[in-house]
């Protein structure tokens, strides 16, 4: 079957999931803002939000192992970093290129600079590869910081501080009131977006460091028939991460988002294809698309019906904490 569906319909899936994000932005700003007595319309919060506190999580993950049990202030939060790692390890880093949202606008934005300037502009290797390698090492500060680093008591007085209860309104007001010096840090982060690809994912993100990891255990990845392929280059030149498929028999590196531009942009058909080890089996595009689909919303319905989902703070704490001065500046 023809793989040129899968760039449109990732695109779609790509800006679905970009709206189902706005929206859960939206009803957490109602939320805050009845919180604080600004609005008489109670919103209940989404504890889908908890989303965007993977730092949060990952100490919910240290806490659950030097516990055995997943703290209940932001057990959604948990939920979410594991769903996203699962899916990492079974379909390489397809969260990264099919549902998150920073993707999805870092993608818009080359695009827009493909066509602003006609092509996109890469760094020389050397420094291409310097710069990779600070999401690396931001990753390793996380891990080992979280993981290592903190003690035991530190975890769990953490996870209960009025801090981390809050994590989420704090970010929220990060975003809303940004400082001088965030506006300037984001602001040339957009600028740079525009003739460079994936400027934050592909340098700065600790999360895409760690997912790429846990992706290169995953069993399906890009795989190149030799006997097929007409070393057109096609599948190289459009790959987002710069990869030399053409070169490769099997694509195995963890900056591979699997995107699948490559199969589906290329003119033979079997001469690209996402399969499983051996090279036997191939994946169909529209399973592979579904199982990303499918695996992230799974993920909150186990959590839902485990009782792992909503947070035990309750509104009354939210009332207080949010109207905290130390929170609002
Ligand atoms: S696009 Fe297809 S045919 Fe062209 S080089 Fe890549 S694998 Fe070979
Ligand atoms: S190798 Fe193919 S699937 Fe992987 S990032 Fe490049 S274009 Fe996307």
């Amino acid at each position: 079957m023809c793989n040129r569906f899968m760039h449109p319909l990732r695109v779609a899936v790509q800006w679905l999931f970009l709206f189902f994000t706005c929206s859960l932005g939206v009803e957490f700003y109602r939320f805050v803002l009845h919180c604080r007595g600004e609005s008489a319309v109670f919103v209940p919060r989404p504890e889908g939000i908890e989303g965007f506190l993977p730092i949060s999580a990952l100490v919910s993950l240290r806490g659950w192992i030097l516990s055995g049990e997943i703290n209940p202030i932001h057990p959604a939060g948990l939920v979410i970093f594991l769903t996203i790692i699962g899916i990492s390890f079974l379909l390489k880093r397809s969260f990264c290129s099919w549902l998150c949202p920073v993707g999805t606008l870092a993608e818009l934005c080359w695009k827009v600079g493909f066509r602003l300037f006609r092509r996109n502009f890469r760094p020389p290797s050397w420094l291409d590869i310097a710069l990779r390698g600070i999401k690396y090492l931001l990753l390793l500060f996380f891990l080992g910081s979280i993981m290592v680093l903190m003690a035991p008591g530190s975890v769990l007085s953490f996870i209960s501080s009025d801090y981390n209860k809050i994590a989420d309104i704090r970010m929220l007001d990060f975003f809303l009131h940004p400082s001088l010096l965030s506006l300037i840090i984001m602001g040339i982060l957009v600028l740079l977006s525009f003739p460079v690809k994936n400027v934050f994912c592909r340098f700065l993100c600790p999360y895409g460091a760690l997912l790429g990891i846990v992706s290169s255990c995953s069993p399906v990845k890009v795989t190149r028939n030799k006997s097929l392929c007409i070393s057109c280059g096609v599948c190289s030149g459009t790959c987002p991460s710069y990869l030399p498929v053409m070169e490769l028999e099997r694509v195995h590196s963890p900056e591979c988002l699997g995107c699948w531009r490559c199969i589906a942009h290329c003119p033979v058909h079997g001469a690209l294809e996402m399969k499983l080890p051996g090279g036997r089996y191939a994946v169909p595009g529209l399973l592979f698309a579904l199982l990303v689909v499918l695996l992230f919303w799974g993920g909150s319905v186990v959590g839902k019906v485990t009782g792992v989902w909503h947070t035990a703070i309750p509104l009354q704490e939210y009332v207080i904490l949010s109207r905290d001065p130390a929170v609002r500046h």
